[in-house]
């Protein structure tokens, strides 16, 4: 259940953190178009300015050489757009290329004015063209005025469009540190995210296996409980009937606890138990052997893996822990030290056999231990 939680926390703040992410992608994104949609069309404009002059100039020296292709309403023509485009630098405007933001830049709006002026002053000359004969002819001052004119203007356009370009370029490089920067918090911000919902994790797995632990353990003498000898005894059982291999049960019961307790005190009778507890347990030496506290003063072993001589080899070294372990037992009539009596049973299960018939086997033993007179060991 607890993992079940930390599990959907896992995901839910992976979910949360993935769309903040998503969000500063898609503003960087955004933010790069809006970049585009406002300087492109402008340094666009700039060529246009000069294209259109360009136009302009060629036509008029044509018209003026002769060529009747050549009108001077085209020549009006292409001067008025080129001051169209400028104008729309300055001011703004709209037209089926597209839609032009005004320039903010001072320095940047001061040389379109400049061109505007030129524009204005080309317009003058080529008047004053038309009202001389001769005078406008290739080669001739005003002639020479007029190209100077337009170099002038084509100064000024190419200083915009070049400043634009740089400008662009400058805002692009400080967009892609931003871009690095993002990338990089994502980053940092993900690993974090994936570090602190793994410690969470790590924690709350901790404490199920903790409360789990709790559950399947006896609170007097620390070793597993009845829970555990069930659940244990039942995997167990299920190894042993598919590798059809033998597992033992020990069943040992205290001789004459009730005595003990009579005699000593409830409070010695669980030091005792814990006692007893301690010295089964250290005669464990396999990871999946095992020793529950049965009942009351009775405790099982299960021996996954292991036939009737191995178990009887095992309780007999827990026998003699406990002869040497001498905890006195006054009203004992086995002995003068706290003695137990066994029952082995071992079994290689098959599929009409039950856990609890190995249990019943270990109990008959352990009966005929006692009938026997105690402090004894006795086979199923
Ligand atoms: P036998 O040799 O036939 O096993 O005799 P016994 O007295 O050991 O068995 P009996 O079943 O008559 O009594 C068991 C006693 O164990 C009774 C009960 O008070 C005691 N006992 C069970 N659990 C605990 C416990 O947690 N603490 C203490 N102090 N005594 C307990
Ligand atoms: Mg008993
Ligand atoms: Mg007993």
């Amino acid at each position: 259940m607890i993992e079940r939680v930390g599990y959907h926390i896992f995901i839910s703040v992976l979910v949360v953190s993935a769309l903040i992410i998503i969000s500063l992608f898609a503003y960087s994104i955004k933010s790069s178009h809006v970049l585009t949609e406002i300087d492109a069309p402008l340094i666009d404009a700039a060529m246009e300015v000069k294209l259109e002059l360009t136009l302009a100039h060629l036509n008029f020296e044509e018209h003026l050489a002769g060529d009747k292709t050549a009108t001077l309403d085209q020549v009006y023509a292409h001067i008025d757009n080129s001051k169209w485009y400028a104008e729309a630098m300055l001011f703004g405007g709209q037209n089926s290329e597209g839609t032009y933001l005004a320039l903010n830049q001072e320095v940047l709006r001061k040389k379109v004015f400049k061109v505007l002026d030129g524009i204005a002053s080309i317009q003058k000359k080529i008047k004053q063209r038309l009202s001389v004969t001769n005078g406008a002819m290739a080669g001739s001052p005003l002639d020479h005025s007029f190209d100077q004119t337009f170099e002038s203007i084509f100064k000024s356009a190419d200083e915009v469009e070049n400043s634009l370009l740089l400008y662009l370029a400058s805002e692009r490089a400080s967009k892609k540190t931003t871009d690095y920067a993002i990338l990089l918090i994502s980053i940092l911000l993900y690993a974090f995210v994936i570090r602190y919902t793994i410690i969470h994790h790590k924690k709350e797995r901790l404490l199920s296996k903790n409360l789990e632990r709790m559950a399947t353990y006896d609170k007097l003498t620390g070793i597993p409980n009845r829970r555990f000898f069930d659940e244990t005894l039942s995997n167990e059982w299920a190894h042993a009937l598919r590798a059809k291999t033998p597992i033992s049960l020990v069943l040992c019961d205290i001789d004459y606890f009730k005595k003990y307790n009579d005699a000593l005190g409830h409070q010695a009778g669980d030091n005792c138990l814990r006692q007893v507890a301690e010295i089964m347990s250290s005669i464990l030496q396999r990871p999946i052997d095992s020793v529950s506290r049965y009942g009351g003063e009775e405790f099982a072993y299960i021996f996954p893996f292991t036939d009737e001589e191995g178990a009887k080899n095992r309780v007999d070294v827990l026998q003699r822990t406990l002869k040497k372990q001498r905890i006195p037992h006054p009203e004992s009539d086995a002995a003068d030290h706290v003695t137990i009596s066994v029952g082995v049973a071992s079994i290689i299960p098959n599929a009409s056999q039950s856990p609890d018939d190995l249990i019943s086997k270990a109990d008959q033993a352990l009966y005929r231990a006692k009938e026997k007179g105690r402090n004894q060991i006795c086979m199923a």
